[in-house]
């Protein structure tokens, strides 16, 4: 297994291996040597102890995979950060505004139960952050943005409904690995200085609760697990679960930056909301490594966390098998433009809004109500070049790889982007045919169901090709093709110019089995404005503190049911960072939540 991107060397994957024994973690004197511990290296736990290092705090980062695995889902990420009325939408002629982006907000969350108190406050948090200091927070750290900004969840079901009203996945140049290292490179000078310890293949397995006998009750004061066996594998390929020892350690904050649960079918399945979207799949990619097993949820629960909107899960409808897998199922997400037509497993065009990069959950709902747990993208040639993006850094090496002269070519290229091609070439998903006798033949023979016929399917082409000899149609996504290309960024790199799809001169045609891919969990852990963990009481649990996807980005689910993308890094750096200031507060130094707000209005009004 590899990648056509190069992950980690092995040299570079060593783990500190050598054990942190509890004698180790204490100072000579009997006070604590640290004064937090951050279960997981994932982004959240980068952000926060790069916020508790900023305010001299001593950090130990327990992750239960190895140094090349350090920043975790965020390497492989795309690097799309939700911004709102950022420069780069300003430029494009992108009007946006904070009551837009609530009102979008609103209608996508959807957010209906008592328990979505935090939640709701998150949200409206995270919001304020994304239309104010997100992008200079992250500017100042040496994030840079690419001009072009994404139109992802375009909604189509009016404006009271999901969806982003306007573009805003901004692009990170340097994608997931840039977002990782501008967090990454402090946290390893703090290691430097002494601040910051860092062990690997330490993998907690509970959360130490003790009652302090003073009447405030029971209150997290550290963790046990066991030591894995050393593994120097490469980045995101699955690691031993070996143990060869166990551990116990403690600090006045345990701050848990675990992630999600999508590698976790078992839990996915236990958890997937049937009733809403329809059975759990037969068949499903995995969108992200085998560490996102979602098992510290249920420790914390042990621990009496209280778990929120555990049945609120974000999957995609457009996932391919990669040809050249790092871990097992790997899945990629197609980021598709508007224009690919879109068929059941039967050969049947879904309905509006059922277009591509719409609607998530609403597509996810309709493939799934026909009994199948598949669909096909029919297009051409034309198409694929300008409106296939593949989601993840390794499939976009000249973005991640910081090089305009390639990107630019990508851009000015008439021919799909390299990784495109490999997948055109090798990915078992594709059908490259000449006429469409050959392409239905090459779908029925990847069908996972039943057989499509192949009139049918040609006589709903030409349907909608009848309706591309105006700049107006009654097909909605026709108009929507036109629609988009009123929007300047789309035009330039992401939305074909309209045209038949038989069109030969437009060929060869092409089909591609989507398959159902896991990526993000968006209930999780209930927390608090400050980060602590609620109990099941309703009261924050003492010393226990999370960040990240493991709390559903914030508050235990602060997208609600649908998210509008690029909002999960985003999530995780705002929740990481409120973690890491809040823990730096309880313990005696660092600023207060007015000084820190009285600090962002002086830096912003410099
Ligand atoms: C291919 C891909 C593309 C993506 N693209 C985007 C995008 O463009 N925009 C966007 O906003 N989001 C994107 N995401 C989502 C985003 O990257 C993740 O949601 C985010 O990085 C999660 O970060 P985290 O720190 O919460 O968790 P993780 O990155 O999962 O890190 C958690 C860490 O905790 C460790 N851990 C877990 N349990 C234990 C334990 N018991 N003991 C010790 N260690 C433990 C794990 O080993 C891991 O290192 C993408 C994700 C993927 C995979």
């Amino acid at each position: 297994m590899g990648t056509i991107f190069p992950t980690a060397a092995p040299d570079e994957a060593l783990n500190s291996e050598e054990p942190l024994t509890c004698d180790k973690a204490l100072a000579p004197d009997g006070t604590e040597a640290y004064d937090a511990i951050v279960v997981g290296a994932g982004l959240a736990g980068l952000v926060a102890a790069h916020e508790l290092s900023l305010a001299g705090k001593r950090v130990l980062i327990l992750d239960q995979e190895n140094r090349a695995n350090l920043g975790g889902q965020a390497f492989w990420s795309l690097g799309g950060l939700f911004l709102v009325d950022s420069p780069e939408q300003r430029r494009l002629g992108v009007h946006d505004s904070l009551d837009l982006a609530r009102q979008d907000w609103a209608t996508s969350a959807g957010f209906d139960r008592d328990e979505d108190h935090w939640p709701r406050q998150w949200a409206e948090a995270y919001l304020e952050f994304a239309a104010g200091d997100k992008r200079r927070y992250l500017h100042d750290l040496g994030l840079r943005l690419t001009p072009i900004v994404g139109w992802a969840e375009r909604g189509g079901s009016g404006s009271s409904e999901h969806g982003n009203s306007v573009p805003r996945f901004h692009l990170a140049w340097g994608t997931g690995p840039e977002v990782v290292r501008v967090f990454r490179e402090p946290v390893e000078q703090a290691e430097s200085a002494g601040l910051v310890t860092m062990g690997f293949r330490h993998r907690v397995d509970e959360l130490v609760v003790e009652d302090g006998g003073n009447g405030d009750g029971a209150s997290v004061v550290g963790v046990r697990g066991s030591t894995l066996a050393p593994s120097h594998t490469g980045r995101g390929i699955a690691s031993n679960r070996e143990e060869v020892g166990d551990f116990e350690l403690r600090a006045p904050a345990i701050i848990v930056t675990s992630g999600g649960i999508g590698h976790n079918f078992e839990l996915m399945r236990q958890y997937w909301p049937a009733e809403r979207l329809g059975e759990f799949p037969q068949t499903m990619l995995a969108g992200v490594p085998a560490h996102v097993d979602g098992r510290m949820l249920s420790i914390a629960e042990d621990a009496g966390a209280s778990l929120i909107n555990r049945d609120r899960i974000w999957a995609y409808t457009e996932g391919i098998e990669n040809w050249n897998p790092v871990w097992p199922n790997h899945g990629i997400r197609i980021i598709p433009g508007p224009s690919s037509l879109w068929f059941d497993a039967e050969g049947n065009r879904f309905p509006a809004p059922n277009y591509p990069g719409f609607d998530t959950n609403r597509t996810m709902k309709t493939i799934l109500s026909t009994g199948h747990d598949y669909s096909w993208f029919v297009l051409n040639e034309s198409i694929i070049r300008k409106e296939f993006a593949l989601s993840g850094s390794e499939q976009n090496p000249d973005i991640t790889k910081k090089d305009w002269r390639v990107t630019l070519d990508r851009v000015r290229s008439s021919d799909a982007p390299g990784p495109v091609e490999a997948f055109k070439r090798f990915g078992p998903d594709f059908v490259v045919a000449d006429t469409t006798e050959d392409l239905v033949t090459g779908m029925n023979e990847r069908s996972r169901g039943p057989v499509i016929d192949h009139d049918h399917l040609v006589d709903q082409i030409v349907e909608r090709d009848r309706q591309m000899d105006h700049t107006f149609s009654k097909d909605a996504q026709v108009q929507a093709i036109h629609n988009a290309r009123n929007y300047l960024g789309d035009k330039i790199v992401r939305v074909q110019k309209p045209h038949k799809i038989l069109d030969p001169a437009h060929g060869p045609l092409i089909a591609v089995r989507l398959s159902l891919l896991s990526r993000k969990t968006l209930g999780g852990l209930e927390t608090n404005l400050d980060a602590q963990v609620i109990g099941a009481s309703g009261t924050p649990i003492p010393g226990l503190y999370a960040a990240g996807e493991v709390t559903g980005f914030g508050g235990g689910g602060m997208h609600g049911y649908n998210a509008l993308e690029g909002t999960f890094l985003g999530g995780c750096i705002f929740s990481g960072m409120r973690a890491g200031r809040s823990v730096a507060r309880s313990s005696g130094a660092g600023r207060t939540a007015s000084e820190d707000e009285a600090a962002e209005v002086d830096r912003a009004g410099r």
